[in-house]
């Protein structure tokens, strides 16, 4: 893809379990990214006397319902505690040709198939996008 990792600005980690934040120490302390977790995670990290690897250093805490603007695109994320106390989902536009689509990112599938909250609605992708994405 040709891509340099130093023209990295910022990692999301969608939530701080260890197999989910391994190489972010790595790319922090080599590339300097801004890193990002929400703030329960980043306490979840620090207190766990367990984690397993590398932690990276606090950096940036996201604020459910966040925006994020990368480049001419502006990417959303919310808080969506769960599997992990701070875990993120994101809705993130990506264009087809000339049309714009919402992709959804659930951190946490219970979210996605909950009852409806502010939140989930805005994670449903029925009403801003024709695609739907299989949560993963
Ligand atoms: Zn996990």
């Amino acid at each position: 893809m040709n891509l340099d990792p130093a023209n990295i600005k910022c990692v999301i980690l969608t939530h701080g379990h260890a197999d989910h934040v391994g190489g972010a120490k790595y790319l922090q302390d080599t590339f300097k990214p801004h890193v990002m977790l929400s703030a329960a995670d980043w306490d979840m990290i620090e207190n766990n006397q367990n984690f397993r690897g590398p932690k990276p250093v606090r950096d940036m805490a996201v604020v459910d319902g966040q925006k994020l603007t990368l480049g001419d695109e502006t990417i959303t994320l919310f808080v969506t505690p769960g599997h992990t106390p701070g875990g993120l989902s994101l809705l993130i536009p990506v264009k087809d040709g000339g049309t714009t689509h919402i992709w959804r990112r659930c951190g946490e599938a219970r979210v996605c198939s909950s009852a409806p909250t502010s939140t989930t609605r805005a994670l449903d992708g029925s009403a801003t996008s024709p695609r739907k994405p299989v949560p993963t």
